[in-house]
């Protein structure tokens, strides 16, 4: 609330009878809860089509399932990235946003890249008898309601490297978390189930900035478990830094070289 408030985002305390008067489903162990009318939601994968396709309109080539080998630099300038495919591709600018696997870049560019992949198993199960209406959050998961009448169960936080498969102790928990909040849901389908990895840094915050030693290299890295939410701002303050050569105010704690602890955590969640 003290992270939230003071943006102008309401938040009431309810009573237990007064979160199942919003939200029937709800458990009657339910004691009380914190109701936020202006939380709200989007379609990820749709989000990210729209960007690609943005971008595209503005004049990008995108090219998908190529994977990027190495780079080739003239002093501390980068002038091409290697592929896979055997191409070479020039660059004027280059901006590393390779998620979980950023660290893989270390390498090639000699700059320390602290970022780890954590595993996320989540699931979406249909709507149960009496539909949610909000999202809800409780028990370390989020119960997120689409308009396809699903309702999506998420999700697990794990550092198993880059094992990037469904468990069964994974989607047990999820199952028995989402029960205990709505029992309705045990009658409820399993619509399909998946897993991601997110890009994870030692203090759960991004890496925003200029690559140290590279003049025309960016970061745009571990987002952790917020990076759909920071996609806009970390758009538009990186292509602020490219086209000025500054860094906006506001990405300038984000370097990838700021002391440890030097930025107070905040209460993060996704959905
Ligand atoms: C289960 C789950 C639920 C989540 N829910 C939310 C949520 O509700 N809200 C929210 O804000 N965030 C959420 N997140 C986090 C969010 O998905 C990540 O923060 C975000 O995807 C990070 O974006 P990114 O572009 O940095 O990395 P990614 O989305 O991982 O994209 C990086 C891309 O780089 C590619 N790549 C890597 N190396 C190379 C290479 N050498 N050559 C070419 N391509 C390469 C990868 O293949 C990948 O496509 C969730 C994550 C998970 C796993």
């Amino acid at each position: 609330m003290k992270a939230w408030q003071p943006l102008g985002l309401h938040m009431y305390w309810l009573t237990g009878e007064e979160a199942r008067q919003r939200e029937p489903a709800l458990s009657p162990d339910v004691r009380a809860g914190l109701y936020a009318p202006e939380e709200a939601q989007i379609k990820a994968p749709q989000v990210v089509k729209a960007f690609a396709q943005a971008a595209a309109n503005l004049g990008a080539t995108l090219r998908s399932h190529t994977r990027v080998t190495g780079v080739q630099h003239q002093q501390n300038k980068v002038t091409a990235i290697t592929t896979a495919q055997g191409e070479t591709l020039a660059c004027n600018h280059l901006v590393i946003a390779a998620g979980a696997w950023a660290a893989q870049w270390s390498e090639w560019l000699h700059i320390k890249l602290p970022v780890v992949p954590q595993r996320g198993q989540i699931l979406a199960l249909r709507q149960p008898a009496t539909p949610l209406r909000s999202i809800i959050f409780g028990e370390a998961i989020y119960l997120a309601p689409k308009q396809d009448g699903t309702v999506i169960v998420g999700a697990t936080r794990e550092e198993v490297g880059f094992e990037k498969h469904l468990t069964a102790g994974g989607v047990a928990w999820l199952l028995n978390t989402a029960a205990r909040l709505i029992p309705s849901l045990e009658q409820s389908d399993i619509e399909s189930m998946w897993v991601g990895l997110r890009p994870k840094t030692p203090d759960n915050q991004p890496i925003l900035g200029t690559a140290p030693g590279w003049e025309n290299v960016a970061l745009a890295t571990g987002h952790g478990s917020v990076g759909i939410l920071l996609s806009a701002i970390t758009g538009k303050t990186l292509a602020e830094l490219i086209v000025t050569g500054t860094a906006p105010e506001l990405i300038r704690p984000f370097a990838v070289d700021r002391p440890a602890g030097s930025i107070a955590a905040d209460a993060h969640s996704e959905w």
